[in-house]
């Protein structure tokens, strides 16, 4: 990788750390012995414990006011008042500690019921950037990366970054969506029209991408399968493989072309399915592009999406690719969600809601609620996908504020349309405990925790997803025996020159 594509990479602001990552105490028993792992608890867990035992206290002393004034007096201290005095305060003494040992056995306890759920139902990731590191960190040599190695004995793991082969089982990692990533293109190489964006370097790295997407797969056939369908996948996680679809981050990938788009969705594709493991589309990253505008560059040049974009669109729909929305602008958001025939996805996105509208990568209401409605009264699947990236959670670094962006945005769409793209892999500084794949079984432990039922937790963890691309595929296949054949209709036809 050149220096000049690691200033244009948006994840390179920061030189990243090629040491290797240095996990907690509490995690390297686990490699050891995993089921150590149920025992463990976060920080901010434990204030949360503390809070409430805290609350408690206050109540209990609340409380006492209320009572009559000799109540409480030990009999040694009649002359003074003395509110925790006596059978009172042994009382509270005896009380607070059994509380604390109660919610911790409540804590290990969701804990296990997360662990046991998570081995018997996928949980699939939206969005792991292995490939970007693959790609910008080790050159694309994926003979040199150390991606199956076990923690060394200092209790560091061999792989920096996020996730590994060792960590997603410690996770219960079901699989998830390999992201295909490169860099946007410069406005200079693109220009003014794009008229010069299938002339950049992006169709052949993305294409690199595959390929090394494949390696990955090819080099741990025990651990990954392609999968295509969600019956595929499903089939996949009950032969103990790791679901492994694939998305493409950015239609700047596609250079212009339906053709290069369809290319891309052959890809890897078994024979006699519909489908290949080529799942989503993201139609931006942080670029415009031919097809729509991008959250993050202003003015917008489309205001939404684009006459080709939505060629692009119908086109995803006939492939059974969903339209992916994360990195999308508002307009573009809104009027792909019209737009498609079909289910949508946001496959790494949070909440706008909860950090400011600054945060305009984020998700806001008024697009869930659209969701809401789409779904309700148009039928059209969808699911939003909560990032864990720490920008994204306005800067916050603990479990407890994922859970609650994953809280906003079901309390809007459902939990039924919601589950986990953490973008792991795609930044250099991870929430401090949900730091890493491992910490899945947590995630959906607090959810339990917090009150969502098995089947709920199950939706979130891998079902929606499935549900959402099952959708996509009936759509493919009804539009087949309608007859809708590729369309090739080109850039020239939008761009008379
Ligand atoms: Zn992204």
């Amino acid at each position: 990788m050149s220096q000049e594509k690691m200033r244009q990479h948006p994840r390179s602001q920061r030189p990243i750390n090629l040491l290797p990552t240095t996990v907690k105490q509490e995690d390297r028993s686990h490699t050891r012995d995993v089921a150590s792992l149920q025992t463990t608890r976060s920080p901010s867990s434990l204030s949360r414990r503390l809070g409430s035992s805290l609350l408690l206290f206050c109540l209990l002393c609340s409380f006492l006011l209320l009572l009559p004034s000799n109540f409480g007096r030990s009999s040694s201290s009649s002359h003074h008042l003395d509110p925790l005095g006596g059978p009172l305060r042994s009382l509270l003494v005896r009380l607070l500690p059994s509380i604390s040992a109660e919610e911790r056995k409540e804590e290990d306890v969701n804990l296990s019921r997360a662990k046991r759920i998570l081995s018997k139902h996928p949980l699939i990731d939206g969005h792991v950037d292995v490939p970007v590191y693959s790609r910008y960190v080790y050159k694309n040599r994926v003979e040199d990366i150390p991606f199956d190695l076990p923690p060394t004995q200092n209790g560091t793991f061999p792989m920096p970054g996020q996730v590994d082969i060792p960590r997603l089982r410690l996770g219960r990692s079901g699989g998830y969506f390999w992201s295909a990533y490169v860099a946007c293109p410069t406005k200079e190489e693109v220009g003014e029209n794009f008229e010069n964006a299938s002339k950049t370097q992006a169709i052949q790295e993305t294409m690199e991408q595959f390929d090394v997407i494949k390696q990955f797969v090819d080099k741990y056939p025990k651990e990954f399968e392609f999968t295509s369908t969600a019956k595929s996948a499903r089939k996949a996680f009950s032969k103990g493989k790791m679901i492994s679809f694939i998305g493409l981050e950015g239609g700047h990938s596609l250079g212009n072309s339906l053709h290069t788009l369809r290319a891309f969705a052959s890809l890897y594709k078994k024979e006699g399915e519909i489908v290949g493991p080529m799942r989503y589309l993201t139609l931006t990253h942080t670029c415009h592009n031919v097809w729509a505008d991008s959250s993050s560059e202003q003015p917008p040049r489309w205001n939404g999406v684009s006459p080709f974009g939505v060629r692009l669109i119908h086109e995803l729909n006939r492939l059974g690719i969903v339209p992916d929305l994360s990195h999308t602008s508002d307009s573009t958001t809104s009027q792909a969600i019209r737009i498609s025939k079909g289910p949508v996805m946001l496959s790494h996105s949070s909440a706008r809601n909860l950090t400011g509208d600054s945060v305009v990568r984020n998700v806001p209401d008024s697009i869930l609620h659209q969701l809401k409605t789409s779904w309700i009264q148009q039928g059209k699947d969808n699911i939003v996908m909560i990032n864990v990236l720490p920008d994204f959670l306005g800067g916050a670094r603990d479990l407890e504020t994922i859970v609650n962006h994953v809280e906003h945005i079901s309390s809007i769409v459902g939990r039924d349309h919601v589950g986990l793209g953490t973008d792991f892999d795609g930044m250099l500084e991870s929430p401090i405990d949900f730091q890493d794949v491992t910490r899945y079984p947590h995630l959906v432990a607090r959810l339990l925790a917090r009150g969502w039922s098995e089947k709920e937790v199950i939706d979130f963890s891998g079902r929606n997803v499935l549900r959402v691309l099952e959708s996509a595929e009936r759509l493919a296949v009804q539009l087949e025996r309608e007859g809708e054949r590729p369309d090739n209709s080109r850039f020239e036809d939008f761009f008379p020159s």
